[in-house]
């Protein structure tokens, strides 16, 4: 048995694990696949304001129930499911307003507590979603990173009437992507990088914009008969883009933002009057995962073209030393536990 361990930045271990005993109200995960995400390495740098260190990572991992602890009802050893990684406190201001992704007392697997790069985890029987039987885990695994995309989408209101411009070419913008079109709405994709833009069209963007030959504002103008697109949101994480979305975002229009810098964006107040913009943070999910398996299991999305590696668990360290050397290789890179 291994866990995928942050002993201190920069220190990434494969270390001997024990079995976890599920506690009341919690059930035993064998662990089959996880991703890798972006906030992985953002603990493995020391980069994550909220990782306590030494740290078991990861959050996006599915597997089958080894065992159900007390109290537990509803779910059975050898079920296949997925792990909603937000774990909140059900009580305070935003657990009772349905934002539990923002609980005042928000522990994430992987960050706050130690997460599912491991054989087995407890995890709470809450945080649990159900898969299907046919669903590989390897899709299973992406339910997560796509409920980041639902999620904002969610707190923009994208749907049919919607044209949607995104910011990155990335993990978190072709999610997005896919996300924006399931929902009906038109998607157009901005990045610096003609492969990224590429692939960005092979999920399905019906215009990719590459900034450096146009400007983003004269693209989108043409697409949307000049009013500028009804939803922005910023895979980049780009403080800079802020004005930018703002200058070019439709009246009524709605801004998405994903991005965790602490670097302050300037933006021009009068346009965000002006045009009654919406802006909005995204964190994690609001209990989307269900929502999220249930386009997954009808076909909606696609995850597959998304892993673009898979490693053994215990070549864990060749997984992250690929992402550091040849990022533009890989979209997500899981690591196989089973
Ligand atoms: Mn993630
Ligand atoms: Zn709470």
């Amino acid at each position: 048995m291994v866990s995928i361990l942050v002993r201190q930045p920069g220190v990434l271990d494969v270390a001997a694990d024990r079995q976890p005993i599920p506690a009341p109200g919690e059930v035993l995960v064998r662990v089959q696949r996880a991703g890798i995400c972006g906030s992985d390495m953002h603990i493995l740098h020391g980069s994550n304001p909220f990782a306590v260190y030494p740290r078991v990572i990861g959050h996006e991992f599915a597997g089958l129930l080894a065992a159900v602890g007390p109290g537990v009802q509803g779910l059975r050893v050898g079920d296949r499911v997925v792990v909603d990684p937000v774990v909140s406190c059900g009580h305070c201001y935003p657990c009772r307003a349905g934002r539990p992704n923002v609980c005042a007392r928000l522990e994430v697997f992987g960050v706050h507590r130690d997460g599912g790069f491991r054989d087995f985890v407890a995890v709470p029987a809450a945080n649990v979603v159900p898969v299907p039987d046919g669903m590989e885990f390897a899709v299973a695994a992406l339910a997560e990173p796509f409920s980041i995309a639902a999620n904002v989408l969610d707190r923009t209101g994208c749907g049919p009437e919607d044209t949607v411009l995104v910011y990155g070419a990335g993990t978190v913008g072709v999610t997005v992507l896919q996300v924006a079109r399931l929902l009906g709405a038109r998607c157009l994709v901005a990045d610096i990088d003609a492969a990224r833009l590429e692939r960005a069209r092979g999920f399905g963007a019906d215009r990719t914009i590459d900034p450096r030959s146009q400007p983003v504002a004269a693209a989108v103008a043409g697409e949307t008969d000049g009013l500028g697109p009804t939803v922005v949101i910023d895979g980049a994480g780009v403080p800079a883009l802020l004005d930018e979305a703002c200058r070019i975002v439709s009246p009524a229009g709605r801004i998405g933002l994903l991005g965790f810098s602490p670097a302050p964006s300037p933006l021009s107040q009068q346009e965000v009057v002006r045009k009654e913009i919406t802006l909005v943070g995204s964190r994690l999910n609001r209990r989307l995962l269900p929502r999220v398996v249930g386009w997954l299991a009808e076909g909606r999305l696609r995850p597959e073209a998304m892993i673009t590696q898979v490693f053994p668990a215990a070549d864990a360290r060749d997984a992250f030393e690929l992402i550091e050397r040849a990022p533009q290789t890989t979209l997500k890179v899981q690591l196989d536990f089973a």
